[in-house]
């Protein structure tokens, strides 16, 4: 068997069961399905904690899809609008005078019956399957064990991240990755500082790494943050570093909003952003020019 000349993307040998490679029976178009039920049967179990799965949604990549919002991050950014994702913990927030418990632990298996269920729409748009948070990458297992399980089932895989873990975790997983919508948040490294409480190296350079792979569809999304991020230096920066990268086809700029006000009041927290204004759809206009002169890269608002 010329295992040297078989494509291995996508599997875990070690996770491979060596009695379902018939070595002297060959079928490559077998082993590789069997080693696919083998890896599912074993990931199906894998375990994470999420907070929300939404439906229908025409965000977070391609087409229609089902977005997995898991839960922890290593950032705490002053403007999130998910601050119940950043804790691992699970968690009571009020909402509308109503506790309402943030979080909750599930199998792989649990989340694919839910993302099942919308294969028709996945086929009809080019949709599927988003992990979003939080920052997914802070559970690696179940972050690989959910992708490689959807992938190997036919379903296109996202996955919204600021790619702030080591590489060798964004390695393991670029194999059943369709789609990599990576943020950007400043190049200025003490700004970035600052602001989410971390700097911006890390994920510089794992932005790096990722566009050389060629592994995945890449696409860098940047939120406008006022007071942060907001002016066109500052953009274009961002735009040009976006520009540098291989691969790199669409550059989107998300303007801040104030949508998770009320969840830092319903988690006992003070909202640092309250005297910010969200931007202007001309100033936001002004910077999507700006981005795509400086980049050469198709700039879009949202998405
Ligand atoms: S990286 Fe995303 S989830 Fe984490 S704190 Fe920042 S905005 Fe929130």
């Amino acid at each position: 068997m010329d295992i040297e000349g078989m494509d291995m993307e996508g599997m875990d040998i070690a996770d491979m069961d060596i009695a379902d490679m018939d070595i002297a029976g060959m079928d490559i178009e077998n082993d590789i399905e069997k080693r696919f039920k083998a890896n599912r049967s074993g990931h199906l179990q894998t375990k994470g904690r999420i907070f929300d799965i939404q439906r229908y949604s025409i965000h977070d990549g391609n087409g229609i899809r089902t977005i997995v919002f898991l839960k922890g991050c290593v950032l705490r950014c002053r403007w999130c609008c998910n601050p119940e994702s950043q804790e691992y913990a699970i968690q009571t927030m009020k909402v509308k005078g109503e506790d309402k418990i943030i979080g909750r632990d599930v199998t792989v298996a649990e989340v694919m019956e839910t993302v099942e269920r919308d294969r028709p729409y996945y086929y009809r748009s080019d949709g599927g399957l988003t992990l979003s948070g939080g920052e997914s990458l802070c559970q690696p297992e179940f972050a690989y064990s959910l992708l490689l399980t959807a992938q190997a089932a036919g379903i296109h895989t996202a996955l919204e991240s600021m790619g702030g873990v080591p590489y060798s975790v964004i390695a393991r997983i670029l194999p059943c990755l369709d789609q990599y919508l990576l943020d950007i948040k400043h190049i200025n490294p003490q700004k970035h500082r600052d602001y989410t409480g971390r700097d911006n190296g890390l994920m510089l350079e794992n932005a790096r790494k990722i566009a050389a792979s060629g592994q995945t569809e890449l696409s860098i999304r940047v939120p406008v943050i006022p007071g942060f991020n907001d002016t066109v230096a500052e953009i274009e920066d961002i735009a040009r570093f976006a520009g540098s990268l291989p691969s790199v086809k669409k550059i989107h700029l998300l303007p801040y909003h104030r949508l998770g006000q009320d969840k830092y009041e319903g988690l006992g927290r003070e909202y640092q952003m309250k005297d910010m204004e969200p931007p202007t759809n001309e100033h936001m206009m002004e910077l999507m020019k700006a981005a795509g002169r400086v980049s050469g890269l198709d700039c879009q608002l949202g998405g």
